[in-house]
């Protein structure tokens, strides 16, 4: 009686099952890793599908809306970077990039790109599932943020001229609206909940990406860089060997 199951209610559970019967599109070209995928993330549970080439990802990221979008970055025709703008641009759903290096994560970032996790080939399958799962549960928190009642939500936090409303995941800055992935919100706000206090990115990667392996700490870098392109680079500070610290603007 399966189809009995009432998903989304399953899908949005606080606890450590996120999005049991999420679909996933798989856009890889490499048929091995391809299907090591697939079958990886359909004995979590999760429906996959495979798109072989950039194109026919971008068409079936608009047939399936799947939860989460693994896409590699070097692709036949239409390469990752477009693949991802494209279907960005028709309807924001999470996206983990797959790179050859770890140099071309950070010249993705520098483009702005907007992939919300990014993995370096080679990479264990155990690591893509728990990074997917964290992608899923933060998306299931903004959505949840997102449909609480208002009265209940927080008041939006003030710093200098940021404002960081987490009731309705929006920042602006002097006024003008800055739009940020669910990741990079969530360490935005982590961040600025304690101004001028250093961070650690072991403990920026267990709190936001819910990851704790330090390997992945270029991930947090990659995000900060995105942080200081959109908001501007004045506002985080960097703890060389250490972390980051949120710095409140000063007064123009
Ligand atoms: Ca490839």
């Amino acid at each position: 009686m399966w189809d009995c199951v009432n998903m989304s209610a399953i899908a949005s559970r606080p606890d450590g099952a996120p999005s049991v019967g999420a679909t996933i599109l798989i856009v890889e070209d490499e048929p091995a890793i391809a299907t090591a995928i697939a079958q990886r993330l359909t004995a979590e549970g999760w429906r996959t599908e495979v798109a072989r080439d950039g194109l026919s990802g971008v068409e079936a990221a608009s047939r399936l809306r799947p939860s989460a979008v693994v896409l590699d970055v070097m692709l036949p025709g239409i390469d990752g970077l477009e693949v991802c703008r494209r279907i960005q641009a028709e309807r924001p759903v999470p996206i983990l990039m797959l790179t050859a290096r770890d140099d071309e994560t950070d010249m993705l970032i520098g483009l702005g790109v907007g992939a919300d996790d990014y993995m370096t080939k080679p990479f264990s399958m155990r690591e893509l599932v728990a990074r997917l799962k964290a992608l899923l549960r933060r998306v299931d928190r903004a959505a949840q943020a997102s449909a609480a009642p208002s009265n209940e939500a927080e008041p939006p936090m003030t710093i200098g001229d940021v404002v960081i409303d987490q009731a309705q995941r929006r920042v602006h800055r002097a006024g003008k609206e800055i739009h940020l992935t669910p990741t990079e919100f969530e360490l935005l706000v982590m961040l600025a909940s304690s101004p001028k206090t250093v961070q650690t990115r072991e403990r920026l990667l267990a709190e936001v990406w819910d990851w704790a392996d330090a390997s992945g700490t270029r991930t947090v870098d990659s995000h900060i860089k995105a942080l200081r392109r959109k908001l501007g680079a004045d506002l985080i500070r960097t703890v060389h060997g250490v972390g980051y610290a949120f710095e409140p603007p000063v007064a123009p």
